[in-house]
Order: C-alpha cells, then sequence, then structure tokens
C-alpha cells in the first residue's frame, strides 16, 4: 500500500487529473485547512489562541518555469507580512524545488537569501524542507552556503538516511537550525534505513547529538517534526538528564494530526509548532500524508462516501 501510494505521489496523470475531482477536495480537507493563503492565516491565528505557533508551507514541487519561482518567492514574502500583521508566532518553509532549484541554483539562492531577510526582520526562522535523496547533498550544500548570510535559517534532516549522523556533524560548527524528521520519501536499502526501529534509533540519537552540541554552548536550534509521541518523550528525557529546559527543543507536527497531543504538549510546557499546509498542488504531499499511515485511507474513503 505505501509503495502504491508513493508511486500514485510520482505519477503525473493522476497528479494532473484526480485533485480536479470533487470527493478528493473534500477527503484532503482533514489535512489542510483550505488552498488560499487566508485559509492558512486563519488556521494560524486559531491556533495562536491556543498557544500553538505555527509553520506555513504553499504546496507544490519541481516549478518549471521562471517566472512560477519568482511567483512563489513573492508569495512567501507577502505571508510574512501577514504573519506580521496580524501577530501569528508563524515562519515558512519552503521546498528549493518550489524555488526554482531546478533551474538555475544561484537565482535559486539570491530568492531563499530574499526569504531569509524578510524572515530575520520579524526575527523569525526561514526553513527548508528536505526532498527526496537524490537533492540530498545539493541542499545541504545550498543550506551551508545560505546560512553563511543568513543565520535565521533552518533545514530538515531526514532520520532515515544513513548520511544524516555525518550530515549532523558537518553542520554543526555552524550552529545550525534543524528540523529532524524520519522521512516521507521511497528510498533505497544502500541509502536509508528501512525498518521502524533503525529509523526511530537513529532519530534519538541525532536529536541527542544535537541537544548535546547545544549544551556545550553551540547555538543550535532543534525542531523534532514527528507525531511519535514515544520518541517525543525518549528525548524529551534525555533532555531532561542533561539539564536542558522543555523548551531547549520545539515539536513540529502537521495541522490535522494528533492535535489531541499537540494540545497536551502545550499544556505541559513544550513549545508546540502547526506546519499549515495549503495550495492547489496538493495532490503529491497528499499522497506522502495516505502512505504514512495506510489507516488515512479508510478515513479518506469514509470522507467521500459520508
Ligand atoms: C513539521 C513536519 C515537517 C516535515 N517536513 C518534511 C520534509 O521536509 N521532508 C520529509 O521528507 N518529510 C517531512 N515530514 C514528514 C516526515 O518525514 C514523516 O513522513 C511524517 O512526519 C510521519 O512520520 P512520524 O515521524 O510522524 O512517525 P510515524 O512512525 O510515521 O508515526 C508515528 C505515529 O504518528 C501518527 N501519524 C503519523 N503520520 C500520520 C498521518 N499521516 N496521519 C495520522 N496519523 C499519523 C500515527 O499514530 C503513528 O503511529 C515532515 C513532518 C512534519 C511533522
Amino acid at each position: 500500500m505505501r509503495s502504491l501510494l508513493l508511486w500514485m505521489a510520482r505519477n503525473r496523470f493522476l497528479r494532473k487529473n484526480l485533485p480536479r475531482l470533487w470527493f478528493a477536495k473534500r477527503a484532503v480537507r482533514r489535512f489542510m485547512p483550505g488552498e488560499d493563503a487566508e485559509a492558512a492565516l486563519g488556521a494560524g491565528e486559531k491556533f495562536k489562541a491556543e498557544g500553538i505557533r505555527s509553520e506555513f508551507t504553499r504546496l507544490g514541487e519541481n516549478v518549471e518555469t521562471l517566472l512560477e519561482c519568482e511567483d512563489t518567492a513573492q508569495h512567501y514574502i507577502d505571508l510574512m507580512d501577514e504573519i506580521e500583521a496580524r501577530g501569528i508566532d508563524g515562519e515558512v518553509s519552503v521546498k528549493l524545488t518550489q524555488l526554482g532549484y531546478d533551474i538555475d541554483v544561484e537565482r535559486t539562492l539570491e530568492r531563499a537569501g530574499r526569504l531569509a531577510a524578510k524572515a530575520a526582520e520579524g526575527g523569525r526562522t526561514f526553513w527548508i524542507d528536505m526532498e527526496g535523496s537524490s537533492y540530498a547533498e545539493g541542499t545541504i550544500a545550498f543550506y551551508e552556503r545560505l546560512k553563511a548570510t543568513h543565520a535565521n535559517t533552518g533545514l530538515c534532516l531526514q532520520a532515515y538516511l544513513r548520511r544524516t549522523a555525518a550530515d549532523v556533524q558537518r553542520l554543526l560548527p555552524l550552529d545550525p537550525r534543524v528540523r529532524l524528521v524520519k522521512g516521507a520519501y521511497a528510498e533505497p536499502a544502500s541509502i536509508a534505513y528501512q525498518s521502524k526501529h533503525d529509523v526511530d534509533t537513529n532519530f534519538v540519537a541525532l536529536a541527542v547529538a544535537l541537544l548535546e552540541a547545544r549544551r556545550e554552548g553551540r547555538d543550535v536550534r532543534l525542531g523534532l517534526g514527528t507525531h511519535d509521541i514515544r520518541l517525543i518523550e525518549q528525548i524529551a528525557e534525555h533532555a531532561h538528564a542533561m539539564d536542558l529546559p522543555k523548551t531547549s527543543f520545539e515539536v513540529q507536527m502537521l495541522y490535522g494530526i494528533r492535535m489531541d497531543q499537540q494540545r497536551r504538549l502545550v499544556s505541559e510546557g513544550y513549545t508546540v509548532r502547526d506546519l499549515i499546509s495549503y495550495g492547489h498542488a496538493w495532490f503529491p504531499w497528499y499522497m506522502r500524508r495516505l502512505a504514512e499511515r495506510p489507516a488515512n485511507v479508510i478515513f479518506a474513503l469514509r470522507q467521500i462516501i459520508g
């Protein structure tokens, strides 16, 4: 089921045609408040009232024209103005391929620099998502360059990749801001851990390495991008044992998933940020969400029928 859903995520025909169907639009509502920025900002305002911070991403990947890249960059600049105006504790997270990485890396760096500078005006982090493994090295090298000129940038790292432990060591001297996730793509065993046990073990080890660097005085920011409460608890215990406060890391979860836990963690003094996705190009992203938990397929079918 997981492989089928990930294959569907990459299929151009389905990507173009399925999202037009009314029942697909209806099913995706569980994971996004709406297709436009207004719906996302509205969700951010509601979260603000509950003490939950926000992170915004407009769905879309592998943009093909320069015009689209410029449009995306301008969209995020305008969004950051709105975030500021509404007093939301919100940050933005972007895929490099959305900013034109496949077309021109240097111009993508210039666009990302503009977004990071805008985020810095409000004292916010500008986040870069991690995509499939063919982009891993390029994205990390890109981050190193951007971080050198814009300290407020953060990068997503995937615990399922075998290389990530070395990447963490490579980035530590830069005082990185890291969102650690398990990883959402289909990757081969030669480069990625395959079993849940191995991925989870690596996730904890990577988080501990980043927290240790923080304890040793490095200005590391750690976001745990996971809904896995057991892992969050294990990492919280490590932080406690290192005499680090609950606020030494942030929990980041996706809109619509484990909202009860997001609220509970806030009530216990943890910092929680909800990643709110929106936009028209939701199909591959939605397929990856279903692949993470095939039980969601049943849920989606029920939404369609009911
Ligand atoms: C804030 C954030 C940003 C992310 N950014 C990226 C990125 O840039 N690149 C990337 O590759 N991946 C990204 N991901 C996705 C990530 O890699 C995982 O695929 C995803 O978080 C599911 O794994 P998990 O850590 O929640 O653990 P899992 O072991 O998959 O799940 C743990 C538990 O959480 C619940 N759960 C998990 N997923 C779902 C779901 N879809 N629906 C309902 N319940 C669920 C289930 O109860 C499950 O038992 C991001 C995730 C988050 C939360």
